[in-house]
């Protein structure tokens, strides 16, 4: 059975390169909002955490009618940290749409999620936007992806891909550079033409992969996924088929559909059809819903392991609680738990502490966007240094192994290699790619990465490019030397504007906090302590000058480099904590009994 009236895509853009203008513009469009309906909010839109680190965290889905079909849009991560989502993503749809700025062309960061989708045989349309632009090279561009298509392994027919070049801003879509511009109606034409509507058996039992698990105050926790085969209905009783092959008897209680940002009640469903259900209390990602009296589970989709560990804590320093609105433990308890309910692969433990739990997750970008996140929100607590979790197999301690693909310009891969040697990184494979660019290919502990990515940021000056999925559990690889540290002062025209952590062996690593003054070689700033060391998270300012903290040798000015959460995760020792308050992030000595 074929379902005509239905296409299911997956949208694949570089941040900024117009993938919420497009969708807003596509549903604006397709007259899914009557008329004086406003649209309330942007579509998809990437919380500014998101966007700060050109990341999209949380897949979204969007559905839009165009001539009686319904096409559901699905949000892509721009990153492979989060335990599987881009493959869970992709396995809901029947094709994906490549969005690439005329001007900025391809960006490395959307490669991870492009090979993924070809590699899952998906058909790819490409819409070349931002076409308006003057300094706009539509064409060389569409010859760049076509090169990376071929790069990435695509095959004939995925190479054939239909372009469409468009203005999202301006509401248009041109088969032909110049062709008149009218609106998106090409944009919709080939997206109904040339992804393939949902294939399947209709007449077989219900099958129903649960690929993504949302959350509402309302009505708990819901499970979002594509209808494999057969029928699904409100109200029925249904078999949750789990991970450990045993089968558990629910009822549907509530069955949604997309339709425009909304999800919204149906009564049935079928096959190819992408739902959301709700009402069951346990439903995890990866597990099927099936026919009561015909369970034949799908393959179940593995979310990886935490690796990395961290407590969170309520703050006791001496001067907690200024800062924040939420800093007792039962505020902490109940925002982590919160979070288990969407943020699939984190976990939570209590300790024997009532104020301390224990937060494992996927590596140290995973866990601080986490503390990131609720910094913003107004919580303060502290964290620990973070741990990565060790297994005993057959009697050997072994470490948690990352599978590191590393995209860089040429020039930057002696530093990158250098740097990831150190960490006990093993090149597993390197080759050209595209435009000067290098991809290598490492196995590396992921201690080895836990304060790295700023570090390669800064290396790479931008340009490069990390991903990294789990490989495995593998034998110990010995102590990765400890990167030194120090403090140092930095002024501007006499007035030192920093303090911070300063990495002795690459100098000029060190931070910047506004208000931070120096009074006769001791650091006194609106929001540190003695005790602290300083760390923050405001805009770079331009030092012309530095030296290290009670030296009176001036340092090589190199121009500074803030340190990150992450970083600040790397230098952290045993016998201190990380304070996050919703002003700052503040590194301190434990206070001992
Ligand atoms: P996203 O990060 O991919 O969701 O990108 P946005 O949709 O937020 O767009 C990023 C920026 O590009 C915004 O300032 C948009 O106004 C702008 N933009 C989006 N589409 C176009 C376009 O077709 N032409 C021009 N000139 N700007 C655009």
């Amino acid at each position: 059975y074929i379902r005509e009236n239905i296409r299911n895509v997956a949208i694949i853009a570089h941040v900024d390169h117009g993938k919420t203008t497009l969708v807003d513009a596509m549903l604006k469009q397709s007259g899914i909002f009557r008329e004086n309906e406003q649209v309330q909010e942007r579509v998809m839109d990437s919380n500014d955490l998101e966007r700060e680190r050109g990341i999209t965290i949380l897949a979204k889905n969007t559905a839009i009618t165009y001539k009686n079909i319904k096409i559901n849009i699905v949000d892509t991560p721009g990153h492979a940290d989060f335990g599987g989502e881009v493959e869970r993503v992709l396995g809901m749809v029947d094709g994906v749409l490549l969005l690439v700025d005329s001007f900025e062309g391809t960006m490395p960061q959307t490669r991870f999620v492009l090979r993924k989708a070809l590699q899952a045989n998906l058909k790819p349309i490409v819409v070349i936007n931002k076409i308006d632009r003057p300094e706009a090279r539509p064409v060389e561009v569409v010859d760049e992806v076509l090169e990376l298509f071929i790069e990435l392994g695509a095959d004939d027919e995925q190479l054939d891909f239909p372009v469409v070049y468009a203005s999202a801003r301006e509401g248009y879509a041109l088969y032909n550079l110049n062709d008149d511009p009218k609106n998106l109606e090409p944009l919709f034409e080939t997206l109904i033409n040339h992804i393939p509507a949902p294939k399947g058996f209709m007449d077989k039992p219900l099958q129903l992969l649960v690929s993504n698990i949302d959350y509402d105050d309302y009505v708990g926790r819901i499970a979002v996924g594509r209808i494999e085969r057969g029928m699904i209905k409100t109200g029925q009783q249904a078999a949750l088929c789990k991970k450990d092959g045993s089968i558990e008897n629910v009822k549907i209680s509530r069955l949604y559909v997309f339709s425009g940002l909304k999800r919204i009640e149906a009564d049935s469903a079928m096959m190819g059809d992408i739902v959301a259900v709700s009402g069951i209390s346990n439903i995890n990602i990866g597990e099927t819903i099936c026919n009561v009296d015909a369970p034949e589970p799908l393959p179940f989709i593995e979310i990886e392991e935490p690796t990395i560990t961290m407590t969170f804590s309520v703050n006791n320093s001496p001067f907690a609680g200024r800062e924040g609105t939420f800093v007792t433990s039962r505020h902490l308890r109940e925002r982590l738990f919160k979070e288990l309910e969407t943020n699939v692969s984190l976990r939570v433990e209590e300790t024997d502490s009532p104020d301390s739990f224990k937060v494992s997750g996927r590596g140290e970008l995973h866990l601080s966007i986490l503390i990131e996140t609720m910094r913003r929100e107004g919580y303060e607590f502290q964290v620990s240094k973070p741990n990565v979790i060790l297994k005993e197999i057959d009697g050997v301690l072994c470490e948690p192994v990352e599978y590191l693909i590393i995209d860089v310009p040429e020039e930057f891969m002696g530093v990158v290699m250098e740097k990831l040697g150190s960490r006990k990184a093993e090149m597993v494979n390197m080759h050209s790619s595209h435009q000067g660019y290098m991809r290598l290919e490492f196995k590396i502990p992921s201690r080895g990465l836990i304060g790295y990515r700023s570090e390669f940021l800064t290396d790479t000056k931008g340009n490069g490019i990390m991903n990294h999925i789990f490989h495995g559990f593998e034998p110990f690889k010995g102590e990765i030397p400890k990167r030194q540290r120090g403090s140092m002062v930095a002024w501007e025209d006499g007035e030192a504007v920093t303090y911070g952590l300063y990495n002795a062996q690459e100098r000029g690593t060190l931070f910047i906090t506004p208000g931070t003054k120096v009074y006769e070689g001791m650091i006194v700033g609106e929001n540190s302590r003695p005790e602290d060391i300083v760390i923050n998270v405001c805009k770079k300012k331009h030092v012309t000058n530095m030296r290290a903290a009670g030296s009176d040798e001036a340092l090589r000015l190199t121009p500074p480099v803030i340190l990150s959460l992450e970083q600040c995760l790397e230098f952290i020792e045993d016998d201190e904590l990380v304070e996050v308050t919703p002003k700052n992030i503040r590194l301190r000595k434990k206070i001992l009994d």
